[in-house]
């Protein structure tokens, strides 16, 4: 049979950054493919997340980092601390973290700190690199992923997932305005595009909606969510601020929601 576009789905683990918030957990997504289970970041409050989706640290296949913030990576220590208990048993298949060029020294400064508790058994986990200058891609098992370098941090890249039945999924990352972004992002089925201050509020390396609006206009995306809300977008009509500059099918991400391809 045929795959079919919605066998990819999209679950919002963390809708919000680095401040403390009941509602929005730090940045992490979820994303269904056939059977592959992928993470996009994980922020501290990840895995509490994940078990409200009923999925354990055991079923992640993949985790893609977007850079290396600390809303975006903390929840990394404690997973693979909590993946050794009891005895590595209960994970049965590799985990592959994929991140720009640069995860590799920031991976062996945690091992520093935290060296051993964070090892897994030869073969249990894998890192896989991606260029943080150029466009880069890997045809993997389940699906195909390219990568795009993006305005934020050195090792800053966005994602676009493209399943076997031709669905595609773009993860920005945190970024400033990108032109490889709009290039990542052309006729892709779902953009999630980080929104992180109302257009008043404008910080360099971060996007408000009418910015990230006109992105998805510009690389004609079929549908936008937004999300990395900082409390000031949760006082902010912030969907007329994106409709300045986008009028198609429109998101505003919040915690568990699910959106199907
Ligand atoms: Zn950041
Ligand atoms: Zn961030």
């Amino acid at each position: 049979m045929p795959v079919e576009k919605s066998d990819m789905i999209v679950t919002v683990l963390g809708s919000g950054t680095c401040v403390p918030s009941i509602e929005r957990s730090s940045c992490a997504v979820m994303l269904e493919v056939r059977n592959a289970r992928l993470l996009f970041d994980s922020g501290p409050g990840t895995m509490r997340r994940l078990l409200r989706t009923n999925t354990t640290i055991f079923d992640v296949d993949y985790i893609f980092y977007s850079h290396f913030h600390p809303d975006h990576t903390a929840e990394l220590v404690p997973l693979l601390f909590a993946t050794k208990y009891p005895d590595m048993s209960q994970r049965q298949k590799v985990l592959t973290i994929v991140a720009g060029v640069g995860f590799e020294d920031f991976f062996a400064g945690l091992k520093t700190v935290y060296g051993k508790w964070i090892e897994l058994d030869p073969g249990l986990m894998e890192i896989l690199q991606m260029s943080n200058h150029f466009a880069d891609s890997r045809r993997l098992k389940d699906f195909t992923i390219q990568s795009a370098p993006v305005e934020h941090n050195p090792e800053s890249i966005a994602y676009r997932v493209t399943g076997a039945g031709g669905g595609s999924v773009v993860y920005s990352g945190d970024t400033d305005y990108s032109e490889s972004l709009i290039a990542l992002s052309t006729d892709a089925d779902l953009l999630i595009c980080e929104s992180s201050l109302p257009d008043d509020y404008r910080i360099k390396g971060h996007l408000t909606p009418a910015l990230a609006g006109d992105i998805a206009t510009r690389a004609g995306v079929r549908k936008l969510v937004l999300t990395h809300f900082y409390p000031e977008c949760d006082k902010t009509d912030i969907e007329q601020e994106c409709r300045k500059t986008y009028d198609g099918p429109l998101v505003l991400a919040e915690d568990l929601m699910r959106i199907e391809l």
